[in-house]
C-alpha cells in the first residue's frame, strides 16, 4: 500500500541525484542505525536489516564525506531496484 508513494520518492531521489542509478559492484548490508531511510523516509530500526548504497556520483578530491548515509530497507532496496531497472531500460 506504500508501495506506490515509495516508489516516487525512489525515482525523485535518483532523479535529484541522490540516490544512485546504477547497481554499484557491492552492496553492504548490515543493522540499521534508526536513521531515515532516503526512501520512505521511515527510520531502519536496529532490529531491522538494511542495506547501503554508495554516495552518487564522484566525490571531489578534499571534498567531506556526504552527511547522509543512504542506507535503505531490504524491502526498499528492492522497490529501487526495480526503479532503476525501468528508468535503464527506458534510456535505451
Ligand atoms: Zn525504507
Amino acid at each position: 500500500m506504500i508501495d506506490s508513494k515509495t516508489r516516487e520518492r525512489i525515482t525523485q531521489a535518483i532523479k535529484d541525484g541522490r540516490l544512485p542509478r546504477h547497481r554499484p559492484a557491492r552492496l553492504w548490508g548490515g543493522s540499521g542505525t534508526g536513521r531515515p531511510c532516503p526512501a520512505c523516509a521511515e527510520p531502519v530500526q536496529v532490529t531491522e536489516v538494511g542495506f547501503e548504497l554508495p554516495p552518487t556520483g564522484p566525490i571531489a578530491v578534499g571534498a567531506p564525506p556526504p552527511e547522509e548515509e543512504n542506507f535503505l530497507h531490504q524491502r526498499c532496496l528492492a522497490i529501487w531496484d526495480e526503479v532503476i531497472r525501468e528508468l535503464n531500460a527506458d534510456k535505451s
